[in-house]
């Protein structure tokens, strides 16, 4: 079981939550930057919703219900994660997601794993959310990233959050709630987890690695949040995305290959490129329009120099990254956007 004393940054929004955990609405909404530990809060709180003898505002950890869910085999669980998300989440959320998927995988082992979280995957949730409590009478649903439901699955989302089971609590994690549809989020309360400052992501990876120099500036600026800097740490691949940040911040990209750039994008993985690409985009929006820091204590260099580029580029991204795509079209895709990137740094 991770600590969630750990993260020193969730402190004020666990304290906020659990303090209420009796009264909340069974809707909850919990927002924040990538990698700050969202899903970590999210199962803390289910552990305290499906604990049998929670002890004032934690769960026990002794009871059958605190051991069925760290052995991942809670019958009152349910998760949906989309499928190429799944090896990145903490081990019960993992576990218990793979009740939803197995039938799918069975069927089809060649394809490539989703990036959306389907209609059926919300129709079967509703199947089972129907179904009696096997333990405290409570059931717990949580949808992560749920800024991945399509149009068609937040729609039979609608329904499940407009006519609840009861005592039932519906725990949608996201870094993009502007993805959701106004009507789901109006029907949750939410909980923002606010971002680290660099120093405390500095602290807590000094603690994890004292005998490396790291320097989160950067990070932070792309919007990888501490857990995201870790696990490339620990993939060893700190070295390319320090120099993929390195020319995503010069003042200009003269004589740059958009080719080349594509290429050190490519090499963090075209996905993550293309969310840093989209971060930068979105945070030079904001700072435009309300001269507030995305993230704090960093400022702001900007990939892109101007609001419609960075408007045209944030909506781009992110209609690509639900589509369905191959390989191929994702490099082309990436290539696109370099190439605006570095024509527009030279204009
Ligand atoms: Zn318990």
């Amino acid at each position: 079981m991770i600590d969630l004393q750990e993260f020193s940054w969730l402190t004020a929004a666990w304290d906020q939550v659990s303090a209420r955990w009796k009264s909340l609405s069974h809707g909850i909404l919990i927002t924040g930057n990538p990698g700050i530990g969202k899903g970590h809060l999210a199962l803390e709180l289910t552990r305290l919703l499906l604990c049998k003898e929670p002890n004032e505002d934690k769960a026990c950890g002794q009871c059958a219900s605190c051991q069925l869910l760290e052995n991942s085999v809670h019958p009152d669980f349910h998760v949906l994660v989309p499928e190429n998300e799944i090896d990145s989440q903490p081990e019960p959320i993992r576990e218990h997601a793979n009740r939803y998927f197995m039938s799918e995988k069975a069927a089809s082992s060649s394809r490539k794993p989703s990036r959306v979280i389907g209609v059926d995957a919300v129709r079967l949730l509703s199947e089972s959310l129907v179904m009696k409590s096997g333990q405290t009478g409570r059931k717990v649903s949580l949808i992560t990233p749920a800024d991945r439901l399509n149009s068609n699955s937040m729609n039979a989302l609608l329904k499940l959050l407009e006519e609840p089971t009861a005592d039932t609590y519906i725990i949608l994690v996201t870094a993009r709630p502007y993805r959701l549809a106004a009507t789901i989020r109006s029907r949750c309360i939410q909980l923002e987890c606010p971002a680290p400052v660099p120093q405390m992501v500095r602290s807590w990876l000094d603690r994890r690695y004292p005998e490396t120099t790291i320097d989160v500036l950067p990070f932070a600026r792309c919007g990888i949040g501490p857990l995201q800097i870790n696990a490339i740490l620990v993939g060893g691949e700190q070295a390319l995305f320090q120099d993929l940040f390195k020319k995503l911040c010069m003042p200009t990209l003269t004589g740059t290959n958009p080719w080349l750039l594509a290429q050190e994008c490519s090499a963090i993985g075209i996905q993550t490129a293309l969310r840093i690409l989209q971060y930068r985009a979105l945070a030079q929006i904001r700072e435009l329009a309300t001269g507030v820091e995305s993230s704090p204590g960093c400022n702001n260099e900007s990939a892109f120099s101007c609001r419609e580029s960075s408007i045209q580029t944030f909506l781009e991204i992110g209609q690509f990254l639900l589509g369905p795509t191959g390989a191929v079209d994702e490099q082309l895709f990436l290539e696109d956007i370099c190439t605006r990137i570095c024509e527009e740094r030279e204009s």
